[in-house]
């Protein structure tokens, strides 16, 4: 088995919707520190597993200076059908969803605070 890994720090915005109290509520930003993880059996043509423009390119260019409930909800609203909390999970989970071969993401909020998304 073949892994890259690649290290992106972004600055973007978000504000969650949670069932319960909190300051998280409130539009604010991170600088996040997203870490990606590929893996291949065998090397494409180019002998590779992923190009790390690649994952640069949908993470940097999708979510930096962004607002992040945007991002993830073009047109959507919290409270409409399928909207995505923009948490550190969904996050992960949803450039997980959008790289080549990524078989994880780990994303830090802030210093100690890191949410791991992993495919089964
Ligand atoms: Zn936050």
């Amino acid at each position: 088995m073949y892994y890259v890994q690649k290290t992106i720090e972004i600055s973007a915005a978000h504000n969650l919707s949670l069932s319960y109290e909190s300051k998280c509520e409130a539009l604010h930003g991170h600088n996040w520190i997203i870490v990606v993880y590929c893996r291949a059996k065998e090397l494409n043509r180019d002998g590779i597993v992923t190009d790390f423009t690649h994952i640069k390119r949908v993470v940097k260019e999708t979510f930096d200076h962004q607002y992040i409930n945007e991002v993830l909800n073009p047109g959507l609203t919290p409270g409409d059908e399928g909207y995505i909390n923009p948490s550190a999970e969904n996050i992960a989970r949803w450039i997980c969803d959008h790289v080549d071969n990524c078989y994880k993401v780990s994303v830090q909020e802030s210093e100690g605070n890191i949410a791991i998304y992993e495919r089964d």
